[in-house]
């Protein structure tokens, strides 16, 4: 389900979860499910197209990495 999305990239966990809730239209944020993982201080990526919100996330994965 989750599989497009890459490991968390302050955990590194693939504990990766989508919540989702309604705002004058459905609202997406993906987040690390680790209850251990540092909230990122700029926020999980979040907004209405749920493609987008993946593909930040897959982004900051990646910025993550390369910071390592
Ligand atoms: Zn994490």
């Amino acid at each position: 389900m989750s599989d497009k999305l890459k490991p968390c990239p302050f955990c590194g966990k693939k504990n990766i979860i989508i919540e989702t809730w309604s705002s004058g239209g459905p609202m997406y944020m993906v987040k690390c499910n680790n209850p251990d993982c540092p909230v990122p201080a700029v926020g999980y990526p979040t907004g209405s197209n749920l493609i987008e919100v993946e593909e930040e996330w897959n982004r900051r994965a990646e910025n993550g990495k390369s910071k390592m």
